[in-house]
């Protein structure tokens, strides 16, 4: 049988961001539903009308979404939670008020889609949750693909519906605040597969020759029984008299023990990401049920953005060509997480651009793979030459030997620094800091003018000299405020950061940036991250002028503030051909310079903030140790060089340690600020249960909130904390930057935060 293409889902934002812009504007009321809808329909037709036209045998549909795809299956299902169905509004407000909240009422909790900067919307649940079909969305979608594709495609093109599974929906949902405290969301599966009976039923009926259904909760670590569910909940989708055949898709890792579960059901198709586990190629040579099944082979990485070696990729497919019922080539995962367009990107080097595949080249690429697998093909003259000038080859272009060379020489002492009691002793004789001390996280508001400037900057109607003037201006109102205030350890404000990655990403060498290269990252916010084509130097200091020029303001500590190596690479496309592992060295040894710099010019505090160490954490529990040995190194690596008596912050944007925890402790920074004014402080004793004794900061004010905290509130919460931490090792912060905050609640919120710590300091 012959070998036929597709991919598992598509960007939907638009390629100039098309949705982003409308869906605001409806937002602020700009443009009504009509008009929305308009927008949406015209960005799927074209993805639908380029895919087809591209060369693909199937189209998927129902990839498309307003907000959000796990929310669109909630409401698809009626799970909406009272509070927005009580404020009766239309279908559209009701969804969007999910999304985003409204006035009093809170949105549903936002949350990263696995291990990438995508965030989905966390669906509530409990016992009186009442699954129907309530929409129509997949269906609408689907027989708007089939028109389109039908007109557009070679013929017999079709289109293949896209949802998320009954079990990573319910998997990824959480229990309301309303549910029982045994309630589970697994238990509501019956009901849901009823729902998706009908759904299915709906979908053949209209015409669906297949439905993908994503199941990619099953390459994390599964209990017994959510194996036996899903299981058992395939085996009954699959004896359904009336449906489309059936495709469980799994990406970003492998299915483990679900693998064989899911091959023994009678659906039809298995869709397995071989970019991310290379090795499911064996396993599914040796898997005799397979035989006689679709496998859709994702071997077209839909994660980063480097062109496929296509010839490599030929020969594993060969493997599999033999070993199951018919191969299918696909991108390893939905292309939602790369941009649209290599082509779009004029400004990039030549040498960069050259190497990049985006979705749309990306789609060529299966394509091609698929033509060269057929019985007719005839190309595979073609791929042989693509193979050579495949992915980064840091052999010539972007090669940077002195850093190779000092990366290769690395002793373990170059990421250790003195015992911890003799740095607090030298840290406390240096900055002589009361017990209780203040600080924040490092942004103070990024107001009107601090943008403005930037963008008169870039439109060139100020030049770099008026620009820097501006930022001292901002640096000198953000010092004299923090004096004035009584903090202990102050900060620049961060006025200079477009955004804390690729500040640093236009400083380093190895690294690129796009001018069009958005991907979403939750809603209407998009990203675009760097691109990490070679190795990482650093050709001139980045941060020390407005360092130093800040800390020549004031006699009070000033602290540093540098983004840590594993978030830069975690928020940026990163080379594939070394390991992650050398990569984040190569960054922490730019970072460790600049950190001698700094001291260099006087600073005696400095923070390495590493939101993102939990974000890369491996899916799978085997993975985990080596992650946070490499991780955890390389932090130490870009900090170990500083001296005894400098103090080494470091931040992490959450509470929820888990799996992290031993990390933190790994760090060695002598001061952790976290998030905890949610968890009202649970988090410390954690920490002092798993024997972490250096300085810690509890965010006692919840900056995610304009609400301005009371005295009482903060040193209640300080008070607590006391309970887990002597004095002389509590810091009093906020929980995170400013930045998206206004001063009118900034200044009163510090305020009752300095007079919270100086009134316990005095009991
Ligand atoms: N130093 C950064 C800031 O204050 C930290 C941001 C973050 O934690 N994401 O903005
Ligand atoms: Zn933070």
């Amino acid at each position: 049988m012959n070998t036929t293409t597709t991919v598992l889902g598509y960007p939907r934002i638009g390629p100039r961001r098309e949705l982003k812009q409308a869906v605001e504007k409806y937002w602020a009321g700009e443009i009504d539903a009509d008009r929305l809808e308009e927008v949406a329909s015209e960005l799927r037709a074209s993805t639908w009308t380029d895919l087809a036209a591209r060369g693909l045998d199937t189209v998927p549909a129902n990839t498309f979404s307003y907000y959000d795809q796990l929310l669109d299956h909630a409401q698809l299902f009626d799970a909406v939670p009272e509070r927005y169905r009580a404020l009766g509004l239309s279908e559209l407000d009701t969804y969007f008020a999910m999304a985003r909240g409204r006035d009093e009422v809170a949105p549903l909790e936002l949350t990263k889609w696995f291990d990438t900067n995508y965030h989905y919307l966390v669906p509530e649940l409990d016992g009186r949750t009442t699954f129907r079909l309530a929409g129509d969305k997949p269906l609408k979608d689907f027989a708007e693909a089939r028109a389109l594709v039908s007109r557009v495609g070679t013929p017999g093109v079709a289109a293949r519906p896209v949802l998320i599974g009954p079990l990573t929906f319910l998997l990824l949902s959480k229990p309301s605040a309303e549910a029982s405290a045994d309630f589970e969301p697994l238990a509501l599966l019956d009901q849901l597969l009823d729902v998706y009976a009908e759904l299915l039923a709906k979908l053949a009926q209209a015409g669906a020759d297949w439905v993908q259904l994503d199941e990619p909760a099953y390459v994390q670590d599964r209990t017994a029984d959510e194996l036996a569910a899903l299981k058992r909940a395939y085996e009954e989708l699959a004896a359904l008299p009336n449906r489309p055949k059936i495709l469980v898709a799994s990406y970003f890792g492998d299915l483990g023990p679900a693998l064989p579960l899911l091959a023994a059901t009678d659906i039809e198709g298995l869709a397995v990401d071989l970019v991310s586990a290379p090795d499911v190629v064996e396993r599914i040579a040796g898997r005799p049920e397979l035989q006689r099944k679709t496998v859709v082979a994702g071997l077209i990485d839909g994660r980063n953005v480097w062109r496929t070696a296509l010839g490599d990729a030929l020969s594993r497919s060969a493997v599999l060509l033999g070993s199951v019922g018919q191969l299918v080539v696909s991108t390893s995962c939905s292309l939602l997480h790369v941009p649209y367009d290599v082509d779009a990107e004029t400004g990039l080097e030549p040498r960069v651009r050259e190497r990049l595949s985006f979705a749309r080249q990306k789609v060529d690429e299966v394509v091609l793979l698929g033509r060269a697998l057929r019985d007719d093909s005839g190309v595979d003259v073609d791929l042989a030459g693509r193979e050579s000038d495949a992915i980064c080859r840091p052999d010539d272009f972007g090669h940077n030997a002195a850093v190779r060379a000092r990366v290769a020489g690395l002793q373990p002492a170059d990421r250790e620094r003195a015992p911890y009691d003799e740095r607090a002793a030298a840290q406390q004789d240096a900055l002589g800091l009361p017990e209780l001390a203040t600080t924040t996280i490092g942004s103070f508001p990024q107001t009107a003018e601090v943008r403005r400037a930037r963008a008169e900057l870039r439109k060139g109607s100020i030049d770099q000299a008026a620009y820097d003037e501006r930022m001292r201006a901002e640096i000198e109102h953000v010092i004299r405020l923090q004096v004035d205030l009584g903090l202990d350890v102050l900060v620049h404000g961060e006025p200079e950061r477009n955004d804390m990655v690729q500040y640093f990403a236009e400083q380093l060498d190895g690294f690129a940036t796009t001018q069009l290269g958005w991907v979403q990252s939750y809603g209407s916010r998009c990203v675009r991250p760097p691109i990490l084509y070679g190795d990482v130097a650093r050709p001139a200091p980045m941060t020390v002028e407005w360092a130093s020029f800040a800390q020549g303001l004031t006699s009070r500590p000033v602290k540093g503030m540098l983004t840590g190596p594993v978030t830069i690479l975690a928020w940026s496309f990163v080379r594939d051909d070394q390991p992650l592992a050398e990569t984040a060295d190569q960054v922490a040894l730019a970072l460790r310079d600049e950190i001698a710099d700094l001291v260099a010019a006087g600073l005696q505090v400095i923070q390495v903030d590493e939101p993102a160490l939990r974000e890369l954490l491996p899916l799978r529990e085997v993975d985990r140790k080596a992650y946070l040995d490499w991780s955890v190194g390389s932090f130490r690596l870009a900090t170990a060089g500083a001296p005894t008596a400098v103090q080494i912050h470091t931040h992490l944007c959450y509470s929820e340690f888990g799996a992290v925890i031993a990390g933190i402790d790994g760090l060695d920074a002598d001061v952790t600020t976290i998030e905890a004014a949610r968890s009202r402080m649970e988090v410390l004793a954690d920490l002092a249960d798993s024997g972490f004794r250096r300085g810690v900061g509890p965010g006692v004010y919840d900056i995610h909130s304009p609400r301005v905290p009371e005295v009482a509130e903060l040193s209640g919460l300080l008070r607590t904390a006391l309970g887990s931490v002597p004095a002389d090792r509590l810091w009093v912060n906020p929980d995170c930057g400013l930045k998206t905050r206004t001063y009118a609640e900034v200044e009163p919120a510090l305020r009752n935060l300095i007079t919270a710590a100086h009134t316990l300091r005095q009991s």
